[in-house]
């Protein structure tokens, strides 16, 4: 049985992923309602649990016909300690030279995106001194750059950087205590502190980094009590050879009602700035993005998305992933043709028939067409009604009166509220955003086949 399940799993996984987790178990028991998983150490045992429990009970259930309990152990290890020498294999660009201690339980890989590596940044000439600089850190910290400061505008690869240098240092040293937070975190767990009276314990944690990242310190603006606390934080670790890193949207001098000391230290290691990239390194990075997502994709399609998305490569990204998922969905080839309609930002709203978008509302909701058309205020199906009318306003020429009767006879004003209501929503919460996006795509896709 094991050997079958080792083999459905092998084909959902990566390779790295399947050899560091799953692979590395055993079976230890297994009976007519449970089976029981030994994994060579608790890092391999927690990392099933959290992530990979949910589909090794799926596979087994599938094979055995009924689901079993699934218990997962830790072998008992012989004199001689853990062998923790796959653990971080996965996540990295080179080799792991074996570590000789156990790692550090307190080290949390997950505080760091395994995406997040050296290896997976490309290198333009936008970015090439906060590259090096970061590589320099990360080779060896708490020396000539310290603080690190990394600026750039939003999408540009700070963050990415960051934890690239989180993920090389564990690499050469396991157990090195390596911190990211958000300003937001460190704030956040600030004010616990102070509620719970343990700022005792918060000035610990923070002051026992090998090596502190600090990401978005310019939401630290205005705020006087995370602004002096960060102060001596920050004190502490320069003055004992700790490194730090910050990533700000803008350079310190630029950051509003930020105390005038906290300025001056930040600035006192370097400041390496990310800019926009240029066509070329756009390029690279979508075509390394490609491989690693494991597909082919032609040169001009490649450029045609680099020349449309230029300023942040989040969205550059999210671009190629879009457009991978449509083409997969739909079964159309990869060209420029295909792709175009569902990236353009601005021209992408194609003409759509009524009836198309309320269809489309309508699966996507899990509702009928009669619900939408109906007086239901059930939440589900009045927000799905609010979203349909301000598609339907976006997607065909209809006005407001026409739409109200294409949703079986509303009122003008009860459309102009929901056409408000969710173009306000659409910029103030992100989900809406991204929902309505998909659906937008949606409409785009099916109406341009059809017209
Ligand atoms: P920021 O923190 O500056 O807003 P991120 O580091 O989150 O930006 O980067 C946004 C996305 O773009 C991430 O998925 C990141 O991997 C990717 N990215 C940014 N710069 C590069 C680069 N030079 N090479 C490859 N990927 C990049
Ligand atoms: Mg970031």
């Amino acid at each position: 049985l094991w050997s079958q399940v080792l083999e459905r799993l092998q084909q959902q996984l990566s390779r790295p992923t399947f050899e560091t987790w799953i692979k590395t178990a055993t079976v230890e028991e297994l009976a007519s309602d449970r089976l029981i998983i030994c994994t060579p150490n608790p890092f391999a045992k927690n990392w099933l649990q959290k992530y990979y429990i949910k589909m090794i009970s799926d596979v087994v259930q599938e094979i055995v016909g009924q689901p079993l309990e699934i218990l997962i152990t830790v072998a008992k290890v012989e004199e001689g300690g853990i062998d923790n020498s796959a653990i971080f294999s996965w996540s990295l660009p080179q080799p792991v030279p074996t570590p000789e201690k156990p790692v550090n339980p307190t080290v949390q890989p997950t505080q760091l995106n395994h995406k997040y590596i050296f290896s997976r940044f490309v290198v333009g000439s936008n970015n090439r001194m906060a590259h090096a600089a970061s590589l320099a850190v990360a080779e060896s910290p708490g020396r000539e750059f310290n603080p690190l400061f990394l600026c750039g505008g939003v999408g540009l690869g700070k963050t990415h950087l960051m934890q690239a240098i989180g993920h090389y240092r564990l690499e050469i040293c396991p157990e090195s205590k390596i911190f990211y937070v958000s300003t937001e975190k460190f704030t956040n767990d600030l004010i616990t502190a102070i509620r719970k009276d343990s700022m005792h314990s918060f000035r610990e944690h923070y002051r026992a980094a090998d090596v502190l990242l600090v990401d978005d310190i310019q939401f630290i603006e205005g705020k006087e009590y995370t602004q002096e606390e960060f102060f001596y934080t920050f004190n502490t670790l320069h003055e004992t050879g700790k490194q730090v890193v910050i990533a700000s949207d803008r350079p310190p001098n630029q950051i509003p009602r930020l105390q005038e000391r906290l300025c001056s230290r930040f600035s006192m290691g370097l400041i390496a700035d990310i800019q926009a990239p240029d066509l070329e390194t756009r390029m690279a990075i979508l075509q390394k993005k490609a491989e690693y997502e494991n597909v082919d994709l032609p040169r001009n399609v490649i450029e045609y998305i680099a020349v449309n998305y230029t300023s942040n490569i989040r969205e550059l990204e999210g671009a190629l992933i879009r457009s991978v998922a449509y083409m997969s969905i739909s079964g159309l080839p990869m060209t420029v043709e295909n792709i175009a309609p569902i990236l353009s930002p601005q021209s992408a709203i194609v003409e759509a028939k009524p009836i198309a978008v309320l269809q489309i509302i309508a699966d996507a909701f899990n509702v009928s067409i009669e619900d939408l058309k109906g007086n239901s205020r059930r939440r589900e199906i009045s927000l799905a009604r609010q979203i349909g009318m301000y598609l339907m306003r976006q997607h065909t020429d209809l006005s407001f009166p026409r739409i109200g009767e294409e949703f079986g006879g509303k009122d003008h004003t009860t459309v102009l509220y929901s056409y408000e209501k969710i173009s306000q929503l659409r910029q103030t919460d992100p989900e809406m955003a991204k929902t309505i996006r998909q659906l937008s795509d949606r409409i785009n896709f099916s109406s341009r086949d059809k017209n």
